[in-house]
């Protein structure tokens, strides 16, 4: 397949960017991160390091230890006595547009298919310049939650709005993207859930698939941007275009992602449509392996999690929106006993609606107690089982992410790995009182954004502000474009 890219497309950059002057820690190869009260490594061994630090050269980890055996100098130093260090957090699933319509009246208290009826004639009214702004807002939103990788799912290309549009925003903000190109190509007619005017061609979604895997993505460690193929859900695509798509994305090595078993109502569709339970149709149609994770994953059976296990998918839990939409309780803990890999992610903002990846951490905790215990679990009963800890649902936003992902470089601070790492003041109202294990407090109390943010060793969010993106005129310029969606409802 010849791939020309059309000129006559341009994507949305820097005229409309909201940058700050000029930002600091630009021109170091080498920065020292030292006296952290406690920094977690999540390392195999599982380290929590007090008084520790890191030695950072061109982005990457060069050591991490205590700061009294880290050298002792660096272009830049970073004292962060008072602070906890952690990984960077990586969110699985997202849909970065939604940031323009959360929390739309319509939609508040609908389910799963009711919202999305809802909302796709208002998706169906984007421009590019959305597609830009709303990457802005959600990366934002993320870094200073403690966000530093996310994997976005664009499957909705309106008004000559394209992916170039969300990596253009991402690329500026300093965050890791891993693009996902999503599709929808079964309209209302042929019997799929969305209207018409929001779908394409599936020669059109294949051709652009691959334009953009040949422009974009970077397989090596330390990449900023990679490419996923990411056809929309079971009720949204063709089974052909998901055996197309898996046969490009074996032929290009990148990832496959999409939607599966969120609901009883896909479960419903894909048994009357395709005669097959939601996880069973993607065994038919080449849909399971070791490149492929999918987001939700609440509607399964016991031979359903042996089944990912086996062939080596992930799942991205998204414990808010499947409490927004009443969709249910996903199996964690089953997942993680089987050894499926599991990752979190804050799903669309029209459906959270938010974007606080830490804020995520807590609630994958919480929901996951709040299940043991609808389930009849008693811990006096059964002093063998466990509720999840918060250091285990910490793990799920870092290695677990960095595995659902297929990303090696990421999910832990350890020498050779990617220098992406937060760091939050604990002298903080939200942790008085919580010192005692201050790594427990970042789960179990408020969800506080995080003071620091630095990805491959560069300053995203620096004493708390935004690098890069001035936020009020962030805020100000996406309100105007979420006013003017909204404008014809
Ligand atoms: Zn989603």
């Amino acid at each position: 397949m010849e791939i020309i890219d059309n000129p006559a497309f341009f994507c949305y950059t820097r005229d409309i960017v909201v940058r700050q002057p000029v930002p600091p820690f630009q021109n170091m190869r080498t920065l020292l991160i030292k006296n952290a009260t406690v920094l977690v490594t999540m390392d195999d061994r599982q380290r929590e390091i007090p008084e520790g630090g890191l030695f950072v050269r061109d982005g990457f980890i060069e050591q991490v230890g205590p700061t009294n055996q880290l050298p002792i100098t660096a272009d830049e130093v970073l004292d962060l006595r008072g602070h906890l260090v952690l990984p960077g957090l990586v969110n699985t699933h997202h849909h970065f547009y939604q940031t323009l319509t959360r929390a739309v009246p319509a939609a508040q208290d609908a389910n799963l298919f009711n919202w999305l009826k809802t909302l796709y004639p208002i998706w169906g009214r984007m421009t590019p310049e959305d597609i830009f702004i709303s990457t802005q807002t959600a990366l934002a939103e993320l870094a200073l939650s403690g966000c530093t990788t996310a994997a976005d799912h664009l499957y909705l290309f309106p008004n000559g709005a394209r992916l170039d549009d969300e990596i253009a925003a991402a690329q500026e903000s300093g965050v890791r993207l891993q693009a996902s190109r999503g599709s929808m190509s079964l309209g209302e007619s042929k019997g799929g859930l969305p209207p018409d005017s929001v779908v394409e061609t599936e020669e059109k979604i294949m051709w652009d698939s691959q334009r953009l895997i040949q422009k974009y993505h970077v397989a090596e460690a330390g990449a900023f941007v990679q490419i996923v193929l990411a056809p929309c859900s079971p009720f949204s695509v063709t089974g052909e275009l998901m055996r197309q798509t898996a046969k490009l994305a074996r032929e290009e090595g990148v990832h496959l992602h999409t939607h599966l078993a969120e609901t009883e109502d896909e479960e419903t569709f894909c048994e009357k449509k395709f005669g097959l339970r939601p996880v069973a149709y993607m065994e038919s149609v080449d849909w399971v392996g070791e490149d492929v994770w999918f987001a939700h994953a609440v509607h399964v059976n016991g031979e359903e999690v042996k089944s990912f296990a086996k062939h080596g998918c992930g799942v991205a839990h998204c414990p808010s929106s499947n409490m927004r939409l009443a969709s249910g309780i996903a199996p964690v803990k089953e997942y993680l006993r089987a050894g499926v890999k599991v990752g979190l992610g804050v799903d669309g903002s029209a459906s959270n609606d938010g974007s606080h990846l830490l804020g995520e951490v807590r609630q994958a905790m919480l929901l996951s107690r709040l299940g043991e215990g609808i389930s009849g679990f008693s811990l006096s009963n059964d002093p063998t089982r466990k509720l999840m800890t918060a250091r285990e649902a910490l793990r799920l936003a870092t290695r677990g992410g960095a595995a659902v992902l297929g990303r090696s470089d990421i999910g832990s601070l350890e020498a050779g790995k990617c220098a992406d790492f937060i760091a939050i003041n604990l002298n903080r109202l939200d942790y008085a009182g919580a010192l005692e294990d201050p790594v427990a407090a970042a789960v179990f109390c408020h969800p506080t954004r995080v003071d620091y943010n630095f990805v491959g060793g560069r300053p995203v969010v620096l004493a708390g502000q935004l690098v890069m993106i001035d936020e009020m005129k962030l805020v100000e310029r996406h309100n105007r474009a979420a006013r003017r969606l909204m404008e014809n409802e």
